[in-house]
């Protein structure tokens, strides 16, 4: 039996949105444009899917737009938002980095603590400073590799003194985990994705406040043109099934109680990793964090990320070296986190570092087995 703790990576589907993927394939085949009664009945699976989000967010329906995943959303408000200036940090997803550089806009790299987040008397005054400019903000709201939060209300209070600010926030870590109430938070724009919360791959939205859309007239913007669908912000004809699926996650997430019964998880992850202290150590925050995610070494073993993984996975279980950018080169060579390089830890924590992110379907048992398997590891390949 594999045990599956690569949650941030993607998630096992949920049975109810599986059932429905199945009976939507079947039943529901009709183009969601088309204007007879299976084109109907289409639609009518996507407006209750952007109605049900709008109420789970506290937002318009109209500041909804579906799209194929979070890099769709990402790259589209960041290359397409008409900044003269971006303020990011270099811990956020790939999807955000490279879109940010291929924006072609002026970018400045906040200055980050040990946890990766920002400095706010370095925020303030680069806003200070650019204040008549209009300037673009984008900071994810839960770190993918470390799980630590950066303090979105307090960047959604800055826009009260700066009027020319605008912020984007990659929330593909924090659906259904944190805190995501779009009406009590002044922020303009925000990226999801379903696979990362038990629906299915192929999936994502991105919210656009009014403001942002009116503005600045985003939508003659899109990354893809052609038959205006999604209110003309994303052309294609919508994926039906995996956007109906994509809401029923969330649902069941609520209705199964899924925050509760991950944070459950995490206190026990937390106390056996304190009983077994110092065999493994918490890179991560213990506080302030993605309920699940773990970024951790092994301080008295010599294998590095990947090694480790591997060494795991020959016992079933499946984590991660952290991020996609973590890999073994062609070269044999291992590139470290970059997300633990920015937050300031060394060269050799950074190469010997995984991620262990949990699943509201995870047990503890699994957890049990989990540290069992990684001491055994740890005691077969010790420092040299
Ligand atoms: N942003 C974060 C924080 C992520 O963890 C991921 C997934 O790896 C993405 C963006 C990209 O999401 P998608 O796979 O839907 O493009």
């Amino acid at each position: 039996m594999t045990i599956y703790f690569d949650n941030a990576a993607t998630t096992q589907i949920d049975s109810s949105v599986q059932e429905l993927l199945s009976s939507l394939s079947r039943d529901v085949f009709g183009n969601p444009n088309s204007i007879h009664s299976e084109g109907r009945k289409a639609r009518k699976y996507i407006e209750e899917a952007r109605t049900f989000f709008s109420e789970y967010l506290s937002c318009e329906a109209s500041e909804l737009v579906f799209t194929s995943c979070a890099s769709e959303s990402n790259n589209y408000f960041l290359k397409s938002f008409p900044a003269d200036l971006i303020i990011t940090s270099p811990t956020e997803h790939s999807c955000v980095l490279e879109s940010v550089k291929a924006s072609g806009k002026k970018i400045h790299w906040l200055k980050l603590d040990q946890y990766g987040l920002l400095i706010k008397e370095d925020l303030e005054s680069i806003l200070e400073a650019n204040a008549d400019k209009k300037v673009l903000i984008s900071l994810m709201y839960g770190n993918n590799e470390i799980g630590s939060i950066n303090d979105l209300q307090y960047l959604s209070e800055l826009k009260l003194k700066f009027s020319n600010l605008f912020i984007h926030s990659d929330c593909v870590q924090a659906l259904t985990k944190l805190d995501l109430n779009l009406s009590t938070l002044n922020i303009d724009s925000i990226s999801c994705s379903a696979h990362k919360v038990h629906g299915p791959k192929g999936v994502g939205l991105i919210y656009i406040n009014k403001k942002a859309q009116g503005i600045l007239s985003l939508k003659n913007l899109a990354l893809i043109h052609g038959g205006g669908q999604e209110s003309g912000f994303r052309s294609g004809t919508q994926n039906v099934v995996g956007i109906a699926a994509f809401a029923q996650a969330v649902k069941s997430s609520k209705e199964d109680s899924g925050l509760e019964k991950l944070k459950a998880l995490d206190a026990y992850f937390l106390k056996i990793l304190d009983e077994k202290n110092p065999l493994l150590i918490l890179n991560s925050p213990r506080e302030k964090r993605v309920p699940g995610i773990f970024n951790l070494h092994l301080a008295n073993s010599r294998l590095k990320s990947e090694e480790l993984v591997l060494q795991l996975d020959l016992k079933g279980i499946c984590v991660s070296s952290g991020s996609a950018c973590s890999s073994l080169k062609g070269d044999s060579q291992i590139i470290s986190s970059y997300v633990l390089r920015a937050c300031g830890f060394s060269a050799e924590i950074s190469e010997k570092s995984i991620r262990v992110s949990l699943s509201r379907h995870n047990n503890l048992d699994e957890i049990d087995t989990f540290f069992k398997i990684i001491e055994g590891v740890a005691s077969k390949f010790p420092l040299e």
